[in-house]
């Protein structure tokens, strides 16, 4: 199968503009007839339900808790991107675009960037038309303030809980389709799988996560909306309910999976503090904009922090790159954090930190100034550690955060299979092989505010949709084979928890396809997972039943997933040979330790096809073509 990304021709401009006029409409009264299932309430999902609804079309929406607000979207502490260049730093959708692709380290879609530069204006319009509390200045215009990767301060924000205002924001659009009768709300559903009928989504399962009841449900297209699988590593900063179970059922169905090795390392986070964690805590990359990232300049240094006088403290960042400072990409900064803990400058008893220091900023704008901005990050950090911020530098360290991989879809957001369509995290997106911060946001909303209203009209319109019911034998087949999966998880009954092999799991990911990777350890890591899987089948202990409320059996069927798709992320890891982004192959670096691309072999989307439990993935190429940017080393001096 050839990929084809159905990229409008003309100049990079006008793609958008271009494809929205030639796109076929459907008209208002014809949108009644169509009913789309939209899995996922975060802002992907939140957005597209709401206005998919908004349109006419009769949508159902699913999501894991107990209510849409819960998503992971609400966790998103930061900010969102947009070019408005309220602050007249010379911003415009043309620089957006272009710290975009080079903060991807030129590994995504040149139109598909573009397109979400021009539209993260209208974003913040819809929300602040929402009510969405964004900060101000003192003049009353959206305040900003600055991200990674980018020398002009683009990234509006509510204090540190702009996921969760932007989702209240969504899920009021929502809730209003659903007073409307235009949205189904299905809360506490898990989809299993998707059903294809010639060729074409028509529908999902999903179990009831209160009654245990497997349900089918049928659409004339399904909208992915399910987020990223940085739990795969079982401590990431994700909320505990993130997985990969729907987008890995659909790629067992047809759908390719793009780039699933591309996953983003956070530096500023809480680090670990013991065997028992479950869960990391992000501290904001908004803290780099005012917070200085050093280790004392001799390893061993163990003196705590206001003992070490300022000409024996390291500004690593600040000196190795005096352009961007402690705003650098993720990638960056996270490998530096790395790199000064191995040379035995990490700070703290187990020297996997390094400090995040407000001395100055305090002393600079005082300590109300800071709190203002910060206040409830210090406040969360305080809890967790008991250490307090405006006294003592944080300590933080890497830690998983977001995955850049997901499904393949073309420029209508369309995946390899017809109807199925992927929003937000859940595609392969456009954030290359490392995602800016603050661009996550960005995204998901546009993908679902302003890009599937358009696209999925193109499709439904054009395409030959028969009635199909749930009585098909697709629906049986597909409801019958979760349902013999859940029987066979419960039927293990051994001696293992589920959470148990999900922490090996995760390990072992760290260890070999985390910040730094070797063909060794990537290998080594196929052979332990596969023991892992195997001895999962055979001894994990999922108490109780299926036919009521069972979180031990809801995370058996995710750590499953996990376990065969790490293998995926692995294969895909070992087949790049090159570093980029969030992809750092230690045999490939510049002489600085950054990585080193190799665009004559490697300038393309990688798609995995599934074949066959037993079978290797088949590799299809979607060459990436440059016409607008130069490709060149990445450089933040
Ligand atoms: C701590 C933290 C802070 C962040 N801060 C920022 C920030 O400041 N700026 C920024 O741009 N990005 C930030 N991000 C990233 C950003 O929050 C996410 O990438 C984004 O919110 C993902 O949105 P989404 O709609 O794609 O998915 P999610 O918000 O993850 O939503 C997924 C939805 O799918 C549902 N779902 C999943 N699987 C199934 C299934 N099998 N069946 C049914 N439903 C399912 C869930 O119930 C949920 O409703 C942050 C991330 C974290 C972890």
């Amino acid at each position: 199968m050839r990929l084809d990304a159905k990229m409008p021709g003309g100049p990079l401009e006008k793609k958008w503009d271009k494809h929205r006029f030639e796109l076929k409409l459907v008209n208002p009264a014809n949108k009644r007839k169509f009913n789309i299932i939209v899995v996922g309430t975060g802002l992907a999902g939140g957005s597209a339900a709401a206005t998919l609804a908004e349109l006419g079309y009769n949508v159902k929406n699913f999501c894991i808790q107990d209510s849409p607000r819960r998503a992971h979207s609400i966790a998103a502490q930061g900010g969102i991107n947009a070019a408005k260049n309220y602050t007249n730093e010379g911003d415009s959708i043309w620089r957006l675009f272009y710290d975009t692709v080079k903060g991807g380290d030129f590994r995504a879609r040149e139109a598909n960037v573009y397109r979400l530069a021009q539209v993260s204006n209208n974003i913040i319009d819809q929300c602040v038309a929402q009510g969405v509390p964004f900060a101000r200045d003192y003049g009353g215009l959206l305040a900003n303030r600055s991200f990674g990767g980018a020398q002009v301060s683009r990234t509006f924000y509510a204090r540190g809980q702009t996921g969760q205002q932007l989702l209240l924001g969504a899920y009021s659009s929502l809730s209003r389709q659903i007073a409307a009768g235009k949205v189904e709300m299905f809360p506490r559903r898990e989809m299993l799988d998707l059903v294809v009928i010639n060729g074409q989504a028509r529908g999902i399962v999903v179990r009831n996560l209160i009654t245990g009841e497997i349900e089918n449900h049928e659409a004339h297209a399904v909208v992915l909306c399910t987020g990223g699988y940085g739990n795969v590593f079982f401590l990431s900063t994700n909320a505990m309910a993130s997985n990969v179970t729907a987008a890995y059922r659909a790629y067992k169905r047809g759908a390719f999976f793009a780039n699933p090795c591309f996953t983003q390392i956070h530096p500023t986070c809480i680090p670990v503090h013991g065997d028992y964690q479950s869960k990391l805590t992000l501290m904001s990359e908004s803290l780099r904009n005012d917070g200085r990232v050093w280790v004392p300049k001799k390893p061993g240094d163990k003196r705590p922090p206001h003992q070490i006088p300022e000409s024996e403290r390291d500004y690593y960042l600040e000196n190795k790159y005096p352009s961007f400072g402690n705003l650098v990409p993720r990638d960056v900064a996270s490998r530096n954090a790395k790199e000064q803990c191995d040379m035995g400058k990490g700070a703290g008893e187990t020297g996997l930190a390094v400090y995040l220091d407000f001395e100055d900023a305090i002393k600079r704008d005082g300590k109300d100034v800071i709190e203002k901005k910060y206040g409830n990050l210090f406040q969360m950090y305080e809890k967790i550690t008991d250490q307090n911020p405006y006294e003592t530098p944080m300590m933080i360290f890497p830690a998983v955060h977001y995955t850049m991989g997901g499904l393949w879809v073309d420029y209508n957001l369309m995946s390899t299979v017809d109807g199925l369509f992927v929003l937000g995290e859940a595609n392969f997106s456009d954030h290359g092989a490392n995602r800016l911060g603050a661009s996550a946001l960005m995204q998901g909303l546009a993908d679902g505010y302003f890009v599937i209203p358009y696209t999925i009209g193109g499709y439904l319109t054009g395409t030959s949709l028969p009635d199909v019911g749930t009585d098909h034998p697709a629906f049986r087949d597909a409801a019958g084979q979760a349902r013999s999966r859940i029987n066979k998880l419960l039927s293990v009954k051994g001696k293992r928890t589920v959470d148990d092999f999900h922490r090996e799991l995760g390990l072992i990911m760290w260890d070999h396809c985390g910040m730094g990777r070797n063909d060794e350890g990537l290998r080594k890591a196929k052979k332990m997972i596969q023991e892992l899987r195997g001895e999962f089948w055979e001894n994990v202990l999922v108490p109780g039943s299926d036919g009521d409320f069972n979180q031990s059996l809801e995370r058996a069927g995710r750590v499953a997933d996990f376990l065969e798709f790490s293998e995926l992320m692995i294969r895909d890891a070992l087949d790049r040979r090159e570093s980029c982004g969030g992809h750092f192959n230690e045999a490939f670096q510049t002489e600085e330790n950054e990585a080193m691309r190799d665009d004559e072999n490697f300038c393309h989307v990688a798609a995995w096809e599934y074949a066959g439990d037993d079978k290797e993935p088949e590799f299809h190429k979607e060459p990436l073509v440059f016409e607008n940017v130069e490709l060149t080393q990445r450089s933040y001096k």
